[in-house]
């Protein structure tokens, strides 16, 4: 049974109706100075800490909750009688619930203007210090550190008899354990990232140590190969629109590969306003398309590359509706993603148990940084955000670019970020109609793109060609020429330019250089 709760909250959503329903299943409520306040106002029954403690709040807040009689209350162990006896001959009562949560740190150093000293006022220390120790002593204490479970906790007590099960305690103690870990790291991580001059709130982006706190969502039944194993874990605060945001509708179980080509499909499809297809491979698109609508985008999608999209990751930038549905049901396909589904669409996938439809909204958060792991290290970067518009590039050759030619090349660039290097793209009126990826050199890429288009029985003629890093000879300019590009789009900078843009005079092919890399390993 519970009979006391104590309740100190900075975060004072949905607190006054939860004390309330506590005071009404007859528990005593104990609290601290604004806490206190705000449910007396609300015609509560409350206690302050300082009158029980008879020790007054002090140092402006810093001490409010640090004493033996609110910790001894908390800690006692009831199982055992010199706990409870010790308790008693010191006039403390145990404390059954611990309901806090901590002073907004994260909140106030996300505001630009945050001194070191906004941000050492607001480290919570008696909060951390009861969570910590209603979580060790989960088996006869609740411990609740975040408002959306106030529902579930009331919802259980009622069911069992004013107290939560052991089980439901220990989730709450783990949680908590969770949460704490993760407002030390987030101290820790602010601190390191400050200055010689640590008044200054001038910040580093990477802390000299870093802390990450990810929460698991699954775990697979193996990783990249049946013989590794594998999870998925998630950040606490998502960015809105990213792959972790995804709901699955239907389908088996994200396996690595899935969730590794689904991120894929999803970043480079969110870079299109208009309707857009891009269909994923092993990480590399094998065709990408916009379209009148998700049909048309996916139908000129498919005829990139045919072959390789079988068993292949396919996202929408639109509704999946009934039309594109029936034809993407053609296709054996692992994932579809898009923003929703329409019910005919649903409809139409429910026959095909096996395949996984994920919703993801759409939106253009990134990450705050990516991560690569290496042998015993980590590699974080800034994503790769930028995206380029006709102001932005510059034309090297005579020929200048018309219009068509212009918005081919834009399309061919934006598909090319997503291409693992080296890259080379082949677009025309909107789709894709060759890409050579993640070859060892560029001359190599341009190869493999000709051979799939010969393939795939695609021509090539009046193309556009995106190289994601620039031509270091003037080959791999000729190979695409012979294909048939006319067009071509490249960062620039390789000591060898003037050659490349002789060869692409020569040649009769307009250039426009990016001054942007775009290299993705
Ligand atoms: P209130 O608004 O009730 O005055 O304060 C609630 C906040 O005080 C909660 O965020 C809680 O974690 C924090 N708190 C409770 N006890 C102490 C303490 O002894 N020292 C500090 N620094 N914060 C405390």
């Amino acid at each position: 049974m519970t009979r006391f709760a104590l309740i100190s909250v900075s975060d004072k959503t949905g607190v006054v109706d939860f004390a309330r329903a506590l005071t009404e299943m007859g528990i005593s409520i104990l609290s601290t100075g604004g806490t206190a306040e705000l449910l007396a106002q609300n015609g509560i029954a409350v206690t302050e800490v300082a009158d029980y403690t008879g020790f007054p709040e002090m140092l402006d807040g810093r001490v409010k909750t640090l004493h033996p009689k609110v910790h001894g209350g908390i800690l006692a162990r009831r199982d055992l009688d010199s706990h409870t006896t010790a308790i008693a001959s010191q006039g403390i009562s145990t404390i059954d619930m611990v309901v806090v949560n901590l002073y907004p740190f994260q909140q106030t150093i996300a505001a630009p203007e945050c001194t070191l000293e906004d941000a050492v006022e607001n480290i919570d220390i008696g909060g951390p210090a009861m969570l910590r120790s209603a979580a060790k002593n989960y088996r006869d204490v609740t411990v609740i550190c975040d408002p959306a479970d106030y529902a579930q906790v009331l919802q259980e007590m009622k069911n069992n008899g004013g107290a939560l099960t052991e089980n439901s305690r220990f989730d709450l103690a783990r949680k908590t354990f969770f949460h704490t870990a993760q407002y030390d790291g987030a101290i820790a991580n602010y601190l390191s990232s400050l200055g010689e001059d640590k008044e200054h709130t001038a910040r580093s982006f990477y802390p000299r140590t870093l802390n990450l706190h990810f929460e698991k969502v699954q775990e697979m039944r193996y990783g990249e190969n049946p013989h590794q194993s594998a999870a998925f874990y998630r950040e606490r605060s998502v960015p809105h629109g990213t792959l972790a945001d995804y709901t699955q509708l239907q389908g088996k179980e994200l396996s690595y590969n899935n969730i590794s080509d689904a991120d894929a499909a999803w970043e480079c499809v969110k870079t299109f306003d208009e309707p857009a297809c891009v269909i994923i491979k092993h990480a590399n698109p094998c065709g990408v398309a916009v379209g009148n609508d998700p049909k048309d985008a996916y139908e000129r999608a498919l005829q990139t590359d045919p072959e390789a999209a079988f068993g292949g990751i396919i996202a929408f930038n639109r509704e999946l509706d009934k039309n594109a549905a029936e034809e993407a049901s053609k296709l054996f396909v692992e994932v579809l993603i898009a923003p929703a589904f329409s019910p005919e669409a649903r409809a139409i996938f429910s026959g095909k148990k096996n395949v996984r439809l994920l919703e993801i909204p759409l939106g253009k958060d990134l990450n705050e940084y990516e991560v690569k792991r290496v042998g015993g290290g980590l590699l974080l970067q800034s994503p790769d955000a930028t995206n380029i518009a006709v102001p932005d590039l510059k034309v090297v050759t005579k020929k200048q670019p018309d219009n068509r030619a212009m918005q081919d090349m834009l399309f061919a660039w934006r598909v090319a970020k997503f291409v693992k290097s080296n890259a080379i793209v082949f677009c025309r009126d909107g789709m894709t109609l060759a890409i050579g990826a993640g070859q060892m050199s560029r001359v190599d890429a341009a190869r493999t793109a000709v051979m799939k288009a010969k393939n795939a029985g695609l021509s090539l003629a009046g193309t556009a060609v995106a190289s994601d890093a620039f031509f270091p000879f003037r080959d791999g300019l000729d190979i695409v020429a012979n294909a048939g590009a006319t067009s071509i789009i490249q960062p620039g900078g390789s000591i060898r330019d003037q050659e490349i843009i002789d060869a692409a005079d020569e040649r009769g092919l307009t250039m426009a250089f990016t001054a942007i890399r775009h290299f993705r390993h």
